[in-house]
């Protein structure tokens, strides 16, 4: 699923990836929609047949195998290109080797995260967070991770998607929340500073940023629907948040279905 930013204040886009072309979720709020999980899965990197999905869309070949699917992606601190190991040194340099951006954003409440600075907002969109706000910028992926470390100490990292879903979220002050951690964890960030570089970890000063997803309703209970279980989804769209597609029958989150050839009516 494929989504875009709303414009001053208006809605994400969704739109499923079909084929070549698109087909736009938005304009199909509030009409019935089905989805028939045909039983075949192509790996989202080979294309091959795959029985199972590794990884939210691999193949086992290719979770064994690429860069992308290993351990420090995760947990960008485990980073071991150094010592001569990565599984693909040359995607490695393209993905890892570029500034990263350390972010609060609020989808259940406060949490921390980083991405690529390119992946920004569509990491929040992903995410269905309401509120976001770049505080520290880096030039690789395992600074960003060893930041990351150092914030999980005072805040969350995940997300409580129930929550997310429910729209049961509260606005919060990023700004002020992020001045009080910068001073909290003002002596782990010069130690990090000590040892990357006074200018390797940069404060930034961006404005808060507002996101906003095409919901009709909130569902109060929250029932997922699984294409391993059942291969046909179908009710009334309410709305889309996040990964989400929110129905009246049930909530399905599409990324963990990736690679699932769906036929959608
Ligand atoms: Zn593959």
């Amino acid at each position: 699923m494929a989504v875009e930013p709303g414009l001053s204040g208006a809605p994400a886009s969704y739109a499923l990836r079909a084929g070549n072309g698109e087909l736009d979720l938005n304009v199909r709020l509030g009409q019935r929609l089905t989805l028939e999980w045909t039983g075949a899965i192509a790996c989202t990197h080979c294309g091959r047949p795959t029985r199972k999905s590794f990884a939210q869309g691999y193949c086992y070949p290719c979770f064994k195998t690429l860069a992308q699917c290993d351990t420090c992606i995760v947990k960008p601190e485990l980073c071991h290109f150094f010592e001569g190991t990565c599984r693909e040194p040359e995607w490695g340099e393209r993905h890892c080797f570029q500034p990263h951006v350390i972010y609060l954003a609020n989808s259940s409440g406060l949490k921390v995260g980083i991405t690529r600075r390119t992946q920004v907002p569509t990491r929040w969109l992903d995410q269905g967070a309401i509120q976001a706000l770049p505080i520290l910028e880096v030039d690789t992926r395992q600074q960003a991770g060893f930041v990351e470390v150092l914030f999980k100490e005072q805040v969350a990292d995940r997300t409580n998607w129930r929550a997310m879903l429910k729209g049961e979220v509260d606005r919060l002050d990023l700004r002020a929340e992020r001045d009080r951690l910068l001073d909290q964890l003002a002596s782990g960030l010069s130690n990090l500073r000590e040892r990357f570089g006074e200018e390797a970890i940069r404060t930034l000063d961006a404005p808060p940023v507002e996101l906003n997803y095409p919901v009709h309703e909130f569902p109060r209970k929250i029932v997922s629907h699984n294409f391993d279980k059942r291969r046909d989804v179908a009710g009334i769209l309410m709305g889309i948040k996040g990964q989400y597609l929110l129905f009246d029958t049930g909530v399905i989150n599409l990324r963990k279905f990736t690679g699932y050839e769906v036929m959608v009516s």
